[in-house]
């Protein structure tokens, strides 16, 4: 949902990236319906109904920037592979830290933090990492890999 003034996106933040909405029902950031008023007149950039005061009777349409946040924050099914092969579906948040990502792994594989490692076939993932999960192209239906970390770094020969 983008403002057809700018073509931006609507946002709960910051305050410039909020959706406004007139009366008829269109909505724009607040600083592009003050802008249009000026350069077009004080009538709906979308559907030309006139206003005496667009400024004054735009209303904060939070329940629009709270539905976009929330497709933002969209739950995406991705699958744990584990060192038997076997996958099991998870749901995540593209968001997810690596971190957060580790410890929600962990306690559904009944594996503790010190011995999981991930790996997405092409990155390892991080224990200890901020970067969130869509930046490391984890997308819906990816794939995720268990891999043991080996506990100690003794090689025995038998
Ligand atoms: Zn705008
Ligand atoms: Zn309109």
């Amino acid at each position: 949902m983008s403002c057809s003034v700018c073509l931006n996106e609507f946002k709960l933040e910051p305050v410039e990236k909020q959706p406004y909405t007139l009366p008829c029902t269109h909505s724009f950031h607040f600083d592009c319906i003050k802008e249009s008023a000026k350069e077009c007149g004080q009538s709906c950039p979308n559907c030309r109904q006139k206003y005496k005061d667009m400024a004054s009777e735009a209303k904060l349409n939070m329940q629009l920037a709270g539905k976009i946040e929330k497709n933002e924050n969209e739950q995406i099914q991705i699958f744990i592979k584990d060192f038997d092969g076997k996958s099991t579906a998870m749901f995540v948040n593209p968001t997810d830290s690596e971190k957060k990502f580790h410890a929600m792994v962990s306690a559904m594989s009944g594996i503790s933090i010190a011995e999981l490692r991930l790996t997405t076939g092409t990155k390892n993932i991080n224990a200890e990492g901020v970067r969130m999960l869509h930046e490391l192209n984890i997308h819906k239906h990816s794939s995720v890999t268990i891999l043991l970390r080996l506990k100690g770094g003794i090689h025995c020969i038998l």
